[in-house]
């Protein structure tokens, strides 16, 4: 049964976008394949605020976290978290043999421009990875105030998780001074799932050279490589979702890029004030996200049995993640979502759960 998706990613895809995941296959070494992968790049360094190369990877998200930590990490990397996001980085680094040391926040705080200073003080790092935007806790970090910081360290990358964010909240690539942001397509992109992307600085570049075992399928040089020698991919790449990236970004550069923030940012607002007044916000006053809400359940309410009143009427809304499953809830307020639909679910809860309106 169709469901209005308030989850964070997937997000619901708009009728004509998923239609051209159907268009019909063309050979990925041809030089249609070549204009299809050019066209992208300069309509995501507009999004991306950057002149720096992009890069497409047929993997989710996860795929170039770790392609990023391996590739670039020469010394040692200082991985930031404010949530299970964050813990993912140091999951990849360990399992990929990569020297790294996890620095988390107080529950509920963002990462601090003073807190990697201190990290990058002791000069044991050539890597920082931080998120943008902590889909688990709702958390938006201070990504700009933090790359002021990285400037001062001139050897030091900075890697940002930017997968819930992209396309919802903007990100300054190169005025922050971000060496490499990812972001996959199924979350504020909204575009199905199977495809992930990075800009990457020519300083990360010659970082990354220097790094004898980059693996192979997620070796970014391997991926920069191609895209210098004839804008394409270096195995098969996923062209439905190329085809439907493209379009996608027309149509986002349609809506505008700052109407498209300010819409995420009046979602996110409403979504903030009917919890405000229910329940409370999980993430701190500053450091809000607004592409998802992570809720604390004050009153106790039974999470399943919401969601599944919920799923009657057509709404699928998101449960808590990994340490803050069992006493928060998030709604996710991504992609193409309207106000109209938004309040139609925000109703039915205070419905469901007999809250004044
Ligand atoms: C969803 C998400 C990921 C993982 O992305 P996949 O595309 O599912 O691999 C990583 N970081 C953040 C912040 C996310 O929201």
């Amino acid at each position: 049964m169709y469901q209005k998706l308030f989850i964070p990613g997937p997000t619901d895809v708009a009728p004509d976008v998923l239609a051209k995941m159907a268009t019909p296959m063309i050979g990925h070494r041809t030089k249609e394949a070549t204009v299809l992968q050019q066209n992208i790049s300069e309509k995501l360094q507009k999004l991306m605020y950057t002149d720096d190369t992009i890069l497409l990877s047929t993997s989710s998200g996860t795929g170039l976290m770790e392609g990023a930590i391996r590739s670039c990490t020469r010394k040692k990397a200082a991985v930031f978290s404010v949530g299970a996001f964050g813990d993912r980085w140091y999951e990849l680094a360990v399992h990929n043999n990569v020297p790294a040391d996890i620095f988390k926040s107080e529950p509920g705080q963002p990462t601090t421009p003073e807190m990697v200073d201190d990290v990058l003080k002791t000069g044991e790092y050539d890597v920082i990875t931080v998120t943008h935007n902590e889909t688990s806790s709702g958390i938006m970090n201070p990504c700009q105030a933090i790359g002021e910081v990285v400037r001062n360290y001139p050897g030091v990358l900075y890697l940002v998780d930017a997968v819930s964010s992209l396309a919802g909240a903007k990100i300054e690539v190169d005025r922050w001074g971000i060496d490499i942001c990812i972001s996959s397509t199924q979350k504020s992109l909204a575009l199905p799932p199977g495809l992930s992307l990075c800009s990457i600085s020519e300083r990360a570049v010659e970082a990354a050279k220097q790094v004898e075992f980059r693996g192979y399928y997620l070796d970014l040089i391997r991926l920069y490589d191609q895209v210098k020698k004839s804008f394409q991919y270096p195995s098969t790449p996923s062209l439905s979702h190329m085809f439907a990236l493209d379009y996608q970004l027309d149509r986002i550069m349609e809506e505008g890029l700052d109407n498209r923030f300010a819409r995420h940012e009046l979602l996110a607002d409403l979504v903030r004030e009917w919890a405000e007044k229910h329940f409370s916000l999980f993430a701190a006053q500053g450091y809000r996200s607004n592409t998802v809400t992570c809720i604390n359940n004050t009153t106790g309410f039974v999470f399943a049995d919401l969601s599944n009143a919920l799923l009657e009427r057509g709404f699928r809304i998101g449960g808590g993640y990994g340490p803050f499953k069992a006493t928060t809830f998030r709604i996710a307020t991504m992609g193409e979502l309207e106000e109209g639909t938004l309040l139609e679910l925000l109703a039915a809860i205070d419905e469901i759960l007999g809250l004044e309106a």
